[in-house]
């Protein structure tokens, strides 16, 4: 049967769609005029869609199929364990064997003595748990003053209403009443579009020293933790400056509060070692992960928790906190699986000095472009900063986003899955990508930004 052709005409998926379906983060009277793109299937970093055009999926889905699309073992084992066990709860001192299984390997994984891990549906809901537990943490340690988060301005830490409050987005803190109380946000490590004349390291110390000063200006008493993600995703891939970890990593030894790293993106290799943390030596008490987790085949997510935390919080009586799938055993003989082929695969190693190396010269090259301000890149996640003015790092008169959106059409258009960020455009590829898929990433990206930058000279934006 043909699985392209097997379902209803495009037309008419997409007016069902936009019918009884609300779409994630989209205006969605916008989108049904437009009608959704509709992906039917997909295989390795290729996407299939109902029209039958072959995409390269250079975001990972929603950065989280780390080790690309397709693998049949991964079918066999979240099938073989629904026959066995496709749901027990761990609430009431029960376990179950893929949940030991897998925290067993998490702890393995996981850095210094991220030992305990409590499990979500998602990097959203495990945020959740953090918010909770740092709280509870402190309370237990005879500290309940200890409650103030600090997290950073255009941080992306899921979109419940604790991960959303932690974020710092302002187009969702407009939306239903955030950010809560005692979430507070000190600047972002963005050199690019915030460091003005100052040199990048100096920048990122300045951002750095923000934490010290927040600390100081709230008091250490009523501080529980700082989060922030390795390198900002969603924010539109903010690599910061080399000074900016050690810094933090020193404010945050020099200060009773705690450090959580949200490794929801950077973990399970996309920086070029399993965990962000690794890359940048930080030393969390507290690791979020999701996306990699699973590689997307099941929804998961956990925060890996230090021995000191998991040790506080269990002999201080229940913990009354928990999700009806927190350690759902599908979901995490999935991930088990996942991470069996991440390692098997060897691709963090690919990442890290296969073809990472390649796309970073390849990526790097494209700061050559009349559109392109700057084009970084760590492990497999990068990001091109579009600007009018290179020497300047201006940015467009046209309201943010503008030629960002436009360069996404060029993307898909050419069969590229490329995100923009306000007008950084940027990729997080499956971690499986061979030398012979950049050079296809390389050749589609350029010929979209040469359309884009065609396009807004027409429209008078590129002045
Ligand atoms: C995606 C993301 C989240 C939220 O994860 P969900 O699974 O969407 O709930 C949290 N933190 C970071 C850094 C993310 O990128």
């Amino acid at each position: 049967m043909n699985m392209i052709t097997n379902h209803l005409p495009t037309a008419e998926l997409q007016a069902l769609d936009s019918a009884h379906h609300m779409h994630p983060f989209t205006a969605g009277a916008e989108l049904a005029r437009k009608g959704a793109r509709i992906i039917t299937r997909a295989k390795g970093v290729t996407l299939t869609d109902s029209d039958g055009n072959q995409i390269l999926d250079a975001m990972a889905g929603l950065w989280c199929v780390n080790i690309g699309y397709g693998w049949d073992s991964i079918a066999e084992v979240a099938a073989r364990q629904m026959r066995e066990l496709p749901y027990y709860n761990t609430f009431f001192q029960t376990s179950h064997v893929p949940v030991i299984a897998l925290s067993q390997k998490l702890a393995e994984l996981a850095p210094g003595d991220l030992n305990h891990v409590f499990y979500a549906s998602g990097g959203s809901d495990a945020n959740d748990t953090n918010v909770r537990l740092v709280r509870h943490y402190w309370a237990a340690k005879g500290k309940p003053t200890k409650k103030t988060i600090i997290s950073r301005m255009n941080a992306y830490h899921g979109s419940t209403m604790a991960g959303a409050s932690l974020g710092g987005m302002t187009g969702m803190h407009a939306q239903g009443g955030l950010p809560i109380p005692d979430i507070v946000h000190i600047g972002q490590p963005d050199w690019y579009s915030e460091g003005g004349e100052m040199s990048p390291e100096e920048f990122g110390l300045m951002r750095a020293r923000e934490l010290e000063a927040k600390i100081a200006e709230l008091g250490e008493d009523n501080v529980a933790a700082f989060i922030a993600e390795p390198i900002q995703g969603a924010g539109g891939v903010i690599i910061p400056p080399e000074s900016y970890w050690p810094e933090i990593q020193k404010i945050c030894d020099a200060h009773e509060i705690l450090l959580i790293a949200d490794e929801v993106i950077c973990g399970f290799g996309r920086t070029g070692k399993m965990f962000g943390s690794l890359t940048y030596d930080i030393r969390p008490h507290i690791m979020t992960v999701a996306k990699g987790l699973s590689s997307g085949y099941a929804p998961i997510g956990a925060s890996i928790v230090c021995d000191e935390v998991a040790n506080t919080v269990g002999e201080a009586g229940d913990f009354n906190h928990g999700y009806t799938y927190s350690g759902h055993p599908v979901s995490c003989a999935v991930a088990l699986e996942n991470l069996r082929i991440l390692e098997e695969k060897k691709m963090v190693e690919n990442v890290a000095s296969v073809t990472g190396p390649y796309l970073k010269e390849r990526w790097e090259q494209l700061a050559d472009h009349p559109l392109v301000g700057e084009a970084k890149i760590k492990g497999f996640m990068a990001s091109l900063a579009m600007t009018p003015n290179k020497a300047a790092r201006a940015p467009f008169e046209a309201p943010k986003g503008t030629v960002g959106l436009i360069a996404r059409g060029h993307c898909f258009g050419g069969n590229l899955i490329m995100r923009h960020v306000g007008d950084r455009m940027i990729i997080a590829p499956p971690l499986i990508l061979s030398r012979s898929d950049v050079d296809v990433l390389i050749e589609r990206a350029v010929k979209a930004l040469d359309l884009t930058l065609a396009e807004i000279k027409d429209k008078g934006l590129y002045k």
